[in-house]
């Protein structure tokens, strides 16, 4: 069965960046808006308690699940590649910290050509996302739709792991996202009250009784329609029926770094001989589709706890669960409310690096896989995050159904320098868990464990135990050269009334965490789609 239906703006994807979309395009009462969500809508209770994204990392009913094809410098593993599909895309099940990325990197985005994307350009767009608990200044946002907290509690490990960054001779830093990213600190989250405040709570929620807006969940997008070189909707599918709904303005493709480049080369828009291996015909021959991708790699390693005082104790057996879901269901606090990571320390590991390039952080827990059981004794992991990887590789379709998942491929440590910097960061983050206010807490450190001591030998151990802190972007990147896939106003070069906005349009990947700057594209994207509608 057949259905059309006709709206201004079909985006596809309520992620990071759709929600955003979805809320400013409906904002002024002119433009009808369909979105198509692929994921259901975000009642389970797990997607907003801020400790449940443990549990999300392998829910098949929020998270594509992805892997990575076999890595070739990372003894050839394929790598957990998580992707959230739900309202609210990966920011329903992410990390929750909230680190925008360096002013550098913004500033080279515009040095390669994006006129509008330096740092001054876009800081007016993280302020206006942002409601920072601590209040507004220069450099951040007071009454955003986005609540970014402190810590409700403060462990005494994240404490300490401050400290012994600053017995190394890093300096204290209270602001990530401030005049300086360089030092040691606590993290904030994008939480309020305790409770995870994804895109779909922040933007997507209070636009939804807007006439103008439709929202529709697991519901595919399979193809973009193409007049020509013009979109003019898109096809979809939603309880086991095909339908189309048409854009007499613009399908903005907001799917994400994975799902963007697939739709676009499922549709015809990508590398000729690709597309003509799985009989697609060719709206528009350009070989930059998923080309790039680049990703956070990650050095992990793990530390056993003298005392119980870790995640692993708190909440491991079922005992310590219900005290800290009563704990949380009466007050907010507690164990359940802790993010990802607590604390951290930006550090210049490499000679040659001029800003921070590894990002090292301490988790208050420990397991075998990520993801998995935790430990029964009570640990701590370190993840070293390589903050600008020179690293590129892509993402190709491996079928023409839409629901079989593209090869990705982010062809982690491919060079030398990308190799360096891991093993060097790994370095700088067990001198901190060596030092006195954290030697205090430790017991042994139990991967590598102490007899890895040399650069070779630690580098293998980061090859074969590594993973990635899911920030992959640039697989549609925005640019002025022969592989650019979007112009600086986000538009599907040679093709009109497309557009993509989301993490894949990064022209490299931020020195940070995703979430906020891909918010920030997406504020900043709606700005110049509704400029180019309104006029
Ligand atoms: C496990 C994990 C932890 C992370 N931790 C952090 C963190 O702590 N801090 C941080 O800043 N960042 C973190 N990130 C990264 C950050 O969340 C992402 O960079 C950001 O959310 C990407 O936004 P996006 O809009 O590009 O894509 P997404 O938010 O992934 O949204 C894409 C949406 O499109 C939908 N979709 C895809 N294909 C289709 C289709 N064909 N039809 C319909 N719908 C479709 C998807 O289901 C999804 O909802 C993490 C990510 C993950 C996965």
């Amino acid at each position: 069965m057949q259905e059309t239906e006709t709206y201004d703006f079909v985006i596809v994807g309520a992620g990071s960046a759709g929600c955003v979309l979805a809320n400013r395009l409906t904002a002024s009462g002119r433009y009808r808006v369909l979105v198509l969500e692929a994921g259901p809508a975000d009642r389970n209770l797990w997607l907003h308690i801020p400790l449940g994204f443990g549990r999300l990392f392998t829910d098949r009913r929020f998270n594509w699940c992805y892997a990575t094809e076999p890595q070739p410098e990372c003894a050839g593993r394929a790598v957990i590649a998580p992707r959230g599909k739900v309202l609210g895309g990966s920011s329903s099940i992410n990390g929750l910290i909230y680190i925008r990325g360096q002013a550098e990197d913004f500033n080279l985005w515009r040095q390669l050509g994006n006129t509008g994307w330096g740092y001054d350009d876009v800081l007016p767009y993280f302020r206006k996302s942002e409601a920072n608990e601590r209040g507004a200044d220069e450099l951040h946002g007071g009454d955003g739709p986005v609540a970014v907290s402190n810590a409700r509690d403060q462990h005494p490990l994240a404490l300490a792991y401050v400290e012994a960054a600053q017995q190394c001779g890093f300096p204290r830093n209270d602001d990530f996202n401030g005049v300086s990213q360089e030092g040691a600190g606590l993290y904030q989250t994008t939480t309020r009250d305790g409770v995870r405040c994804s895109t779909a709570t922040a933007y997507l929620k209070p636009a939804r009784r807007r006439a103008n807006l439709l929202v529709a969940t697991d519901a595919l997008t399979t193809r973009i329609l193409f007049e020509g070189r013009r979109a003019t909707g898109i096809e979809y599918c939603r309880g086991g029926e095909t339908r189309t709904a048409l854009a007499s303005r613009e399908v903005i493709v907001s799917s994400g770094t994975f799902n963007s480049p697939q739709l676009l080369q499922l549709s015809g828009v990508g590398p000729a001989a690709l597309l003509r291996s799985f009989g697609i015909p060719v709206v528009a021959d350009m070989p930059g589709v998923g080309e790039g991708l680049n990703d956070h790699y990650a050095g992990r390693i793990m530390l056993r706890c003298r005392e119980p005082i870790t995640l692993n104790d708190a909440v491991g057996g079922w005992g310590g669960k219900v005290k800290a879901a009563l704990h949380y269901a009466v007050s907010r606090r507690g164990y359940l409310t802790l993010a990802a990571i607590s604390a951290g320390c930006f550090v210049r590991a490499h000679p040659l690096s001029e800003t921070p390039d590894s990002q090292c952080s301490m988790a208050l827990y420990s397991g075998d896989s990520i993801g998995g059981t935790l430990h029964a004794f009570p640990g701590v992991t370190g993840v070293c995050t390589l903050l600008r990887p020179e690293s590129r590789g892509y993402v190709r379709i491996k079928s023409a159904d839409p629901r079989q998942a593209p090869a990705i491929h982010p062809n982690y440590l491919a060079t030398e320098r990308d190799r360096e910097t891991v093993v060097a960061g790994v370095k700088a983050m067990r001198r901190i868990f060596r030092a006195p206010a954290m030697a205090h807490y430790i017991a042994e450190e139990i991967e590598p464990g102490a007899a890895c001591d040399n650069d070779d030998e630690l580098l293998d151990f980061i090859r074969r135990r590594g993973s990635t802190t899911y920030h992959p972007v640039s697989t549609c990147r925005m640019g002025q050269d022969a592989l650019a896939v979007t112009d600086e106003r986000l538009r599907v070069r040679g093709i009109s009334g497309l557009r993509v906005i989301d993490a894949s349009i990064m022209p490299a990947v931020v020195s940070g965490n995703t979430n906020a700057a891909t918010i920030m594209i997406g504020e900043k994207g709606a700005d110049m789609v509704l400029a180019d509608a309104d006029t």
